[in-house]
């Protein structure tokens, strides 16, 4: 279980793809995930390497749920929603996919479930649109 530096949430760190941006400090980043189960979904991530929860060191986890907590009640303000679903996968076996540690956030509806994963890409115009909506609330605050 290592570390590999290709793979594509190092590349959005990097610049080297785009991405739809919330916020940044120091040591995390957030943005809008492509494939959102939900309006709104979006991942938070540390800057410093990790593959994800069993290897990330504890300073940079705690930096990550700080944020976390933040875009948890930015989405919530954002789309009116009514609760908010935080979650996170590790190893293949886990539901991992990326090898960056992340945690998802996605508002919730009274009785709405999640979309499937089906490959699909939302409109970037959609993504940009949610992701407006998600920095103003976190402006408001
Ligand atoms: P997982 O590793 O299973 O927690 O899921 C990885 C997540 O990353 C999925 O929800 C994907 O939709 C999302 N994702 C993959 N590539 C990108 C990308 N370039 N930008 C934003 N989100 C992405």
């Amino acid at each position: 279980m290592t570390y590999e530096n290709d793979n594509i949430f190092a590349k959005i760190l990097r610049g080297e793809i785009p991405s739809h941006k919330l916020y940044e400090d120091a040591d995390t980043f957030a943005f809008m995930d492509i494939m959102p189960r939900g309006d709104g979904h979006c991942l938070v991530i540390p800057k410093k390497p990790a593959r994800n929860i069993l290897d990330v060191e504890v300073d940079s986890l705690a930096a990550v749920a700080r944020t976390t907590q933040k875009l948890a009640r930015a989405v919530l303000r954002a789309f009116s929603a009514d609760g908010v679903t935080v979650q996170q996968f590790n190893e293949p076996a886990g539901g991992q996919v990326v090898f960056h540690l992340h945690f998802h956030i996605i508002p919730r509806f009274e009785g709405v479930p999640l979309r499937p994963h089906t490959g699909d890409m939302e409109k970037p115009e959609i993504l940009a649109a949610n992701a407006e909506k998600i920095r103003a609330a976190l402006e408001a605050v």
